[in-house]
Formats: structure tokens, C-alpha cells, sequence
């Protein structure tokens, strides 16, 4: 079938590049196509594209209401206070999209007062065309704004961090059992110019990586795990435990341990083959939070959750936020409202599938919304 997008000469161009470093290398490991179907420095998804809204691939919590990033600044200038509200805050996003989250996120935590004056404000972007958005979204914000391609280069000190839907977008790995035993799966090309899973001859060193946990699943299981994330929580978990603070992780995925085979592609809000005309789809998989938060606690931190979204929101107050935006609105915004509300916190939608993990000083007090 044609692909649908008019862009898609970008996405014959990594094909090629694919295919090439397939020829010239054997097989690839799933987390090194992922990686370069994302963020390949010219033709990745994430690199070439605006992947947000109505007409691109997905709508994420902070598109679909401001309340969203309202609540999360209310949780980062409460969790300031209560670290004893130090002069100087680094307040983080990973991933921050269009800006959406962050510029909704500063205009509410300024009502805490003194706030704006401490926090200095980090973006960690690999799109310059998402770090151009972002920049226009926070323009006129009166907050000092840096941008960083890692979350390595955020200098020291008290941090606040948020990441909403960007651990999914970390590459996985992914292992079969066989009747051999386990193997891991790579990506090769095929005959006819595209791409098929196939399964590595050798165990290999990778399996190493598979939590303990999953290693007696059934013969046909397909267990996946994403090093990059389990880096990623490892440096932020280090990071609040020596310098004091506290970060959310949201996205979709489960909190228990298990053998699942989750990635997936995405393209114009309906599932697109993963390995079909590689580029022009997101790819992502379910975070594995169990995974996480056994890493953040190795790394010293204190970690709360994963708690649903919906039961995150409800207990920030998502409720009483919406009467009082909807005793303003005309009868078609007081909708809208009522809408986005059922979408972010219904059990059956971002409600229940997105969870909220936070990974904190071990001296950090009980964090807002985790309640049991
Ligand atoms: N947080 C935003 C956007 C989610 S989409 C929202 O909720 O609307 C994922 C975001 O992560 C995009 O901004 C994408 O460019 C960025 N991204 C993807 N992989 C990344 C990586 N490895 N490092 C930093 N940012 C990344």
C-alpha cells in the first residue's frame, strides 16, 4: 500500500539507510532500529516531523487539556515548598513536546510566590524543530529557559523533573523463548526491499538484561526491555539522591513485572505496521515501570507509585479545577471540558492505562497524589 504522507521520500531515505547498515552489518538489534526510526539526525520520526494534534499521529494529556500542565505546576512549586523552598531550582522537562506542558505547567506554579524567581527552567529536546515550538510556547513566560540535548548536561542542584510520554519513545529490545531457550529478536531486510523480525541463532549477552522475573515465561513469550530507560531513571534517581528533589515519569504501561510484547506503530491515531515504511510512523512501547522503580531505588532513590493518572489527578484536584474553569466557560467550552476531564482521568481511557511514577530524595516527604 502507498504510503499516505507526502513526505514520504524522508522515509524511503532511511529505508535505504537501514537497509544498507543491515547489509553491511547483519541484523539489527530492535532498540537500534527503534533508535534510528526515531531519531536518526535527518530522517528520524522525531527529528523530521510534528507528530502532535487532531492532524498528526497522537494527542497527548497536555494537548488535550490545560489542566493537565496546571496540575503538575501546582504539584512542582507544593513539592518546592516543602523541600524547604531553596533559592535555586532546576526545574526539568524531558521531551517537552510543542511546549504545551511547560508553558501551562510555569503560568500556575508563578502563583506560588517566590517560584519564578528560583527556578531556572531546563528543556531536554533531540528535534530543533520541537525546540523551535517550545521556544515560541515560552516566549514572554519571564522564566529562564535552556535548552539541552541530555538530561546529562542539566547542571547540579535541587531538581524538579517531569517527563510526560518519553519513556515510551525509549528504544526496547526484545527476546523470544524458544524451545532453545531465549533469543534475542533482530530486524532484518528482506527480499522484496522492506524489513522482517527474525531471531538471533545464539543466546546471546543480552540476556542478561531480562529481568528475573520474566525468565520462566512459555515458550512463544516475547519479553521486552529498554536499557536506555533503565539509564535515564538510574542518572535522575543518582541525581534527586544527591542533590535533593523530585521527578514524575507518566506514560502508558504497567506496574508489574511481565513477559509482554507491547511495541507498536502509530500514524494518524490508528496502529501502522512497525516495520513498514520505517520513519513515517511512531514507534513506541509500553513503559515497564516495575522495571523503573527497582532501578531508581537501586540508584538511591525513594520511589512512590506508579498510581494511575486518573487517580493522580483526582487526588490534585483535577475535579474542583474543572468546576471552576467550566463557571466561566460559555455552554460549548463547559463540553469541552467535561470531555477532555472524561479523557484524562476515565478509567477506560488515559485514566487508567497512563501511570505516574515519582522518583524523590529519600528524605522527601510523601509526594502529592500518591495516596494509596
Ligand atoms: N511531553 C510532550 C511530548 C511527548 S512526545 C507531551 O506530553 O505532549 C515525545 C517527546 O520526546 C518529543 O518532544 C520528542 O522529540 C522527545 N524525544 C524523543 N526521544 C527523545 C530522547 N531520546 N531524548 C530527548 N527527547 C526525546
Amino acid at each position: 500500500m502507498p504510503p499516505e504522507r507526502t513526505d514520504s521520500a524522508a522515509a524511503g531515505e532511511l529505508a535505504q539507510h537501514l537497509a544498507r547498515r543491515i547489509r553491511a552489518a547483519g541484523p539489527l538489534t530492535v532498540d537500534a532500529f527503534m533508535s534510528a526510526v526515531l531519531t536518526h539526525p535527518r530522517h528520524g520520526y522525531y527529528v523530521a516531523r510534528q507528530p502532535f494534534g487532531r492532524d498528526g499521529d497522537f494527542i497527548t494529556s497536555p494537548e488535550v487539556s490545560q489542566m493537565f500542565g496546571e496540575l503538575l505546576g501546582v504539584w512542582c512549586a507544593h513539592a518546592w515548598d516543602v523541600m524547604g523552598r531553596p533559592p535555586l531550582v532546576r526545574l526539568a522537562e524531558l521531551g517537552p513536546g510543542r511546549g504545551t506542558l511547560m508553558s501551562d505547567l510555569l503560568r500556575a506554579a508563578a502563583s506560588q510566590a517566590g517560584f519564578r524567581a528560583a527556578a531556572k527552567v531546563h528543556l531536554v529536546e533531540l528535534s530543533q524543530t520541537l525546540a523551535h515550538a517550545q521556544r515560541m510556547a515560552l516566549a514572554g513566560s519571564g522564566y529562564d529557559v535552556t535548552w539541552h540535548t541530555s538530561f546529562a548536561e542539566v547542571p547540579e542542584g535541587p531538581l524538579l523533573l517531569v517527563a510526560n510520554e518519553l519513556f515510551d519513545a525509549l528504544p526496547v529490545r526484545q527476546f523470544v523463548r524458544t524451545v532453545a531457550g531465549w533469543r534475542e529478536r533482530l530486524v532484518d531486510a528482506d527480499d522484496r526491499g522492506g524489513f522482517q523480525f527474525v531471531v538471533a541463532a545464539a543466546p546471546g549477552p543480552g540476556f542478561a538484561l531480562l529481568p528475573p522475573e520474566v525468565r520462566d515465561a512459555p515458550v512463544g513469550a516475547v519479553a521486552e526491555v529498554s536499557p536506555g530507560a533503565i539509564a535515564l531513571v538510574s542518572n535522575i534517581a543518582a541525581r534527586v539522591a544527591k542533590d535533593g528533589g523530585a521527578a514524575l515519569i507518566i506514560d502508558y504501561g504497567s506496574g508489574e513485572f511481565g513477559a509482554r510484547d507491547t511495541l507498536q506503530g502509530v500514524a494518524r491515531h490508528k496502529p501502522h505496521p512497525v516495520l513498514e515504511n520505517p520513519g513515517i510512523a511512531d514507534i513506541c512501547a509500553h513503559v515497564d515501570f516495575a522495571v523503573l522503580r527497582r532501578a531508581a531505588e537501586e540508584s538511591g532513590a525513594k520511589v512512590w507509585g506508579p498510581v494511575t493518572q486518573g487517580a493522580f489527578l483526582h487526588q490534585l484536584g483535577i475535579g474542583p479545577r474543572a468546576a471552576r474553569l467550566s463557571a466561566k466557560a460559555t455552554s460549548a467550552q463547559k463540553a469541552e471540558i467535561e470531555s477532555a476531564l472524561a479523557r484524562l482521568i476515565g478509567p477506560e481511557g488515559m485514566g487508567g492505562l497512563f501511570k505516574v511514577l515519582c522518583v524523590a530524595h529519600p528524605g522527601h516527604p510523601a509526594p502529592a497524589g500518591f495516596a494509596p
